[in-house]
């Protein structure tokens, strides 16, 4: 054992003591109903930003901050709605220690007992070695996990070993409102030093291996807009003697992606990095498997049944869905209509090193391109309609390093080295703004229902998790 594990032996014996205190203040937090994206909520998610500063105080926090965002921008139903503040706080300024600033929300998704819980959403109940509640993985669990691992020092009298800054917002759930703004405010005055971010928010791949993660895809989301006649038309009149909005649309449509989920739009996949030999390396530890893909799909609609080439079609390739088509007729019965105007929407998910601008132009052409091979009269008009940038990081830098070290210390194991197929922008505005790199390091496991019923967190995992966090901060101040 080495010198660094021996010194992390009380730390740990003392989060195991602090157990029932660490449900009850999780418990707590669970009771406050912050949901972000209810209008009528926005005062408990104001009581919440409330609840962690009197928490961060009684911890012993410096410059504890609530940040003022003002009005939340239309639409909004409630006029003058304001946005909840932005909690921050600071443990310690030593020049000689590294900056840690750690990210979470404390806000919350929507939740009704009528949705299909089998428990009050808003009561933290603990069944077979498990917490039930709203927040207690997303990311409530991971927000508290990181106050009880402060008071966890604080009871041995033990120095943090790095300083900490914290950064808890109260809008992730509906968009992150007015926090991309702040981080650029503040990225020379309060996040000034910030050495590494560290954000736990996201979930183990599966439900048995600890992970870390290190990229995230981003997305491009284009809409085509096909119009003709002046207004929906019947077919018995108009069908055969007119060029038809929602033909075109459907030509064009498949076009763009085949039945295998090859992107057919040409330049695309020559922008994707090639995969490197230690990059794959990274894919061979993976525990994972097509059952837990049908098992997650409801379904056995697999394109791939080997693990690497599944997760590499997730994590580090583009794809392209098509998601739906406004204006088309879509209920149930036979009705006889030819709709004037028709938008196809779909997206592309993005990887390195793909260029947004580049693949917009792309698209812009091989789609005008085909419709013009069509001849039709009717108009096409193809638009962006948002992009988010996708994020990688070095899973060989000091940070993950750390983290991984601290993984293996307290599970016992080495983690999965995991990227996602979905995105959180907020990564990637730390990065870009404090010139820093961002670490994600989940406490939850992948079947959590996070957005979904009955959400829940492993005792184990929360308990475990604090210890994770912990020896991360421990190894990353050493490192
Ligand atoms: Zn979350």
């Amino acid at each position: 054992m080495s010198e660094i594990e021996q010194s992390l032996k009380p730390l740990f014996d003392e989060i195991n003591n602090l157990k029932p205190k660490f449900i009850e203040r999780l418990t707590k937090a669970v009771a406050i109903p912050s949901v972000s994206g209810d209008e009528s909520l926005r005062p408990k998610v104001v009581e919440m930003a409330h609840f962690l500063v009197s928490e961060l105080k009684e911890l012993g926090a410096d410059d504890v901050r609530l940040r003022d965002l003002g009005i939340q921008p239309p639409p909004v139903t409630t006029p003058d709605l304001k946005l909840p503040p932005i909690v921050l706080a600071k443990f310690g300024s030593d020049p000689a220690k590294k900056t840690v600033l750690i990210y979470g929300h404390y806000d919350v998704q929507p939740a009704l007992k009528e949705d299909g819980w089998a428990t009050d959403p808003f009561t933290l109940v603990e069944v077979d070695n498990k917490l039930y509640g709203r927040g207690s993985t997303d990311d409530k669990g991971p927000v508290i996990g990181w106050l009880n691992s402060l008071e966890a020092h604080k009871k041995l009298g033990l120095d943090l070993p790095v300083n900490l800054v914290c950064c808890f917002e109260g809008m992730e759930e509906s968009g992150s409102l007015g926090l991309d703004d702040l981080i650029a405010e503040e990225a020379e005055g309060y996040f000034k030093g910030v050495d590494t971010v560290c954000i736990s928010d996201n979930y183990w791949l599966g439900t048995k291996k600890p992970v870390l993660t290190y990229g995230l895809r981003g997305c491009n989301y284009y809409q085509i807009s096909v119009k003709g006649p002046g207004a929906d038309l019947h077919s018995g009149i108009f069908g055969g003697v007119i060029h038809e909005p929602m033909t075109d649309l459907i030509k064009v449509m498949g076009e763009l992606v085949d039945v295998n989920g090859n992107i057919l739009i040409p330049g695309v996949n020559e922008m994707v990095a090639p995969v490197t030999e230690k990059e794959k390396a990274l894919y061979d530890a993976i525990e994972f498997d097509v059952d837990e893909l049908n098992a997650a799909s409801g379904s056995s609609t697999a394109i791939y049944q080997d693990t690497k080439d599944i997760l590499m079609h997730r994590w580090r390739y583009p794809s392209l869905s098509l998601h739906g088509i406004e204006g088309a007729f879509y209920g149930g019965g036979a009705k006889t209509v030819i709709p004037a105007k028709v938008i196809g929407k779909f997206s592309i998910r993005t990887v390195p090193d793909m260029d947004s601008k580049k693949l917009d132009k792309y698209v812009f052409d091989y789609i005008n391109g085909k419709f013009a091979e069509l001849k039709s009269k009717n108009t096409l008009v193809v638009e962006l309609i948002h992009d988010g940038n996708y994020w990688v990081s070095d899973p060989f830098n000091d940070s993950f390093t750390a983290a991984a070290k601290a993984t293996k210390l307290v599970w016992n194991v080495d983690p999965d080295f995991t990227r996602e197929g979905g995105s959180i922008p907020i990564t990637l505005t730390f990065e870009e703004q404090l010139k820093t790199n961002v670490l994600l390091l989940p406490m939850g496991r992948g079947d959590d229902g996070a957005h979904s019923i009955n959400e829940k967190l492993d005792i184990p995992n929360y308990i475990e998790g604090v210890k994770t966090l912990s020896a991360y901060l421990h190894f990353y101040g050493r490192s």
